[in-house]
């Protein structure tokens, strides 16, 4: 049996932070992933000032940077008209902007942190079961082993097997479009330093750069292929794209298609065991927060446990968080895929005058970059 003061279930970016940030001070922790190596696919791309920040206590913000594509500013396009530009270049931050760096790199960059502070991840080692008492958790993996634990931390994605067993709700539903995801190299006739988030009838397409010269396609689309091809992507682009200039794809990376959900836990918290990331909420590929939150949860309850008092603030100060996030990703994710002629004129005509104000750009801004204060969540 393998005894320690945290197991943590999932070896993704959470599991990851929440381990090193663990390990970084003085407490043990085990983190176990049942898969026999780490993902090396692009998915979440996006990277938000405030996970930078609270980043910053791992030491590994600065490799970050350097290895990503800083983004000062998101547009919202229809065709060639810019409706809305969101500015990120003066909030008040040390990272004023929007950094892109594929999820593959910053789970390397995590994991090496993670080693050199003397902690390594058991894989592939599969959480089947656990039970609790007064003083701790103990855990089953598949190939029979137990692990002891003070507590259980499942960062188990969003199909957490923690989460079920613990019988903590996932409350919410389905999105009807699938996503489509590709990293492509293309001619694109847009600015490099720029997220576009281009609104069309027939759907959403944001278009983000990559290191490399590669761009991040993200597109909703009512029946998606399974590995989209350069030519599904330069129709998506053409139809929904700039029109003065199009998109020229010249070669498809990575793709992927998925389903999105909008779903948060009911509880982050079940006596000694508890829910961080995917496990505990989901939403909108929009705006790029989901691993954002999930990390800044990480780094939250890494405080908490290792405080280990006052472990309800955990859920006090983080669910908010991850509620407001799931309320304004489907804000965004409405508000792009509009289909009614009538409706989609007027958000044509009112994003400009709203855009146009001042503050509200600035708390858009805000907002995304989860720096607000409701994001920053007083306390953790
Ligand atoms: C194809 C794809 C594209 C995506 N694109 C975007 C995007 O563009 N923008 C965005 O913000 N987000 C995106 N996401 C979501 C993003 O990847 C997640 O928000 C992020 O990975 C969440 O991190 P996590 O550590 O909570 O969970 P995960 O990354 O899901 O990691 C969970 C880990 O737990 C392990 N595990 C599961 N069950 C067990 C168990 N019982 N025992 C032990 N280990 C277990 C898994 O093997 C996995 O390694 C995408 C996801 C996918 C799949």
């Amino acid at each position: 049996m393998w005894d320690t003061e945290v197991l943590i279930a999932g070896a993704g970016p959470v599991g990851l932070t929440l381990a090193a940030a663990l390990t970084r001070r003085g407490r043990p922790a085990i983190v176990i992933d049942r898969q026999p190596e780490g993902a090396n696919t692009s998915r979440a791309a996006v990277i938000h000032a405030r996970t930078l920040e609270a980043l910053d206590e791992l030491d590994v913000t600065g490799e970050m940077v350097e290895r990503g594509v800083i983004v000062p500013h998101f547009t919202v396009r229809d065709g060639d008209r810019a409706l809305l530009t969101v500015d990120f270049s003066d909030l008040p931050t040390r990272y004023p902007y929007t950094l892109m760096l594929p999820q593959s790199d910053t789970e390397l960059i995590l994991s090496d942190r993670l080693r050199r502070l003397g902690g390594s991840v058991r894989r592939p080692a599969e959480l089947v079961g656990f039970r609790q008492d007064d003083d701790g958790v103990t855990a089953t993996l598949r190939d029979g082993q137990t692990v002891r634990a003070r507590y259980l931390v499942g960062a188990d994605g969003m199909h957490s097997t923690v989460r079920d067993l613990s019988g903590i709700g996932f409350t919410g539903k389905a999105y009807e479009e699938s996503f489509v995801l590709a990293d492509v190299r293309m001619d694109w006739p847009l600015p490099a330093d720029e997220v576009t988030l281009h609104f069309s009838p027939a759907g959403l397409v944001v278009v983000a750069p990559l290191p490399g010269g590669r761009h991040r396609i993200v597109a909703t689309l009512d029946e998606a292929p399974e590995h989209p091809a350069a030519a599904d992507v330069q129709a998506i682009l053409d139809a929904r794209g700039p029109r003065r200039e199009h998109a020229k794809v010249r070669e498809v990376l990575w793709s992927s298609r998925f389903r999105v959900h909008h779903r948060l836990a009911e509880h982050y918290r079940s006596g000694r065991v508890f829910l961080a990331g995917d496990a505990a909420h989901v939403h909108s590929p929009a705006g790029g927060q989901g691993m954002n939150t999930g990390v800044q949860d990480a780094i939250a309850l890494a405080a908490v446990l290792a405080e280990g008092s006052d472990l309800d603030r955990y859920e006090t100060v983080r669910r908010p968080i991850a509620a407001g996030v799931v309320a304004l990703t489907d804000r965004m994710t409405r508000l792009a895929t509009l289909r009614s002629r009538p409706l989609i004129a007027v958000r044509n005509t009112v994003l400009p005058i709203v855009g146009g104000v001042p503050a509200v750009r600035r708390g858009l801004a805000m907002n995304l970059s989860e720096l607000s204060t409701i994001a920053r969540g007083k306390g953790a």
